[in-house]
């Protein structure tokens, strides 16, 4: 049976580097669909941290896309370069309990520490932290904030390795502190750290259900360490299946995924649509028409997308 569901808040969160491409219209209509198949409401959060990242107008350019697909936030778009005092208000919360701290390490520092310890940094992963700064800066400057991964663990009686569900990919696990270290909360250039943003800012617009693309998956365990370290909830995950390019990489703004036709918004849906296992609308249907029969589809499939 259907779970009856009192509250759901959902969420699509994308980074104003570039205006929507095919895979990121696929996190955005699936978190869509999800919250109205639950009978809940769907927000937008402009992701635009890291801004010399970020696109002058990418953000408009987006809610412009959005919009012509149909899909309209619930409420008016949250944009992270706005959140700064929340930010900074978490992190004081981290440092006054003794879970944060800051880290003079440049990255060269890190990699030689690393190469002293015998790892060498696989392609595609992040440098594990060795842990330099952890307990004093050593007359270094202070560059960057991290989290005192352990200690959390420690203090709050997490497991090890920590386990988590996800909806379509079901148990995960993940040993933070082995695999991922002391992540950075506050980046060297000041800039805050996505990790962070995007925990206070789940928690602040209520969200209780995120739908995203399945190459986050692996973030999830620290933002569930970052959640209960903050004292907020952590919301139910599903991590959606990427669409690749005929390179059989990840479609990404970065290797020339281009931005759909605004002028066939229907024909980007459907192929979004497509990527996550729903049947092809019938013809000459109207974009309302398309999105009410997907999420009758979605409701009526136990595991929306085929694996
Ligand atoms: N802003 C992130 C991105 O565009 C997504 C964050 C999330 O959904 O948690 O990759």
């Amino acid at each position: 049976m259907r779970e009856v569901l009192v509250r759901y808040i959902g969420r699509f969160a994308p980074s104003p580097t570039g205006p929507l491409h095919a895979g990121s219209l696929v996190a955005a209509l699936a978190s869509w669909l999800d919250a109205r198949a639950h009978g809940g409401q769907w927000l937008v959060r402009i992701e635009d941290v890291d801004a010399p990242r970020c696109i002058t107008a990418a953000d408009q350019l987006i809610l412009q896309q959005l919009a012509a697909c149909g899909l309209v936030p619930d409420a008016p778009a949250m944009w992270q370069s706005q959140r700064s005092d929340a930010y900074q208000a978490a992190l004081d919360s981290l440092i006054a309990k003794g879970w944060a701290y800051p880290c003079g390490c440049s990255r060269k520092e890190i990699e030689d520490a690393q190469a002293l310890m015998g790892h060498t940094r696989e392609r595609h992963t992040a440098a594990v932290y060795p842990g330099t700064c952890r307990d004093g800066l050593n007359g270094k400057a202070a560059r960057a904030w991290r989290l005192n991964v352990q200690r959390v663990i420690d203090e709050l009686q997490l497991d090890t390795p920590l386990t988590w569900q996800d909806r379509l990919l079901g148990s995960q696990q993940q040993d933070v502190a082995k695999d991922v270290g002391d992540f950075v909360l506050r980046r060297a250039d000041g800039l805050w750290a996505y990790q962070l943003a995007v925990v206070v800012d789940d928690a602040a617009q209520g969200i209780t259900h995120i739908v995203r693309g399945e190459d986050l998956t692996d973030n999830t365990a620290r933002q569930i360490v970052l959640q209960r370290a903050l004292g907020l909830a952590t919301p139910c995950y599903m991590h959606t299946p990427l669409v690749l390019g005929e390179n059989g990489e990840k479609l990404s703004k970065q290797n020339g995924a281009t931005a759909f036709d605004a002028s066939h918004p229907l024909k980007a849906l459907q192929t979004a649509a497509q990527a996550l296992g729903l049947p092809k609308p019938s013809d000459d249907t109207s974009i309302a028409q398309a999105l009410a029969e997907w999420t009758k589809a979605w409701q009526e499939m136990d595991s929306p997308v085929p694996r």
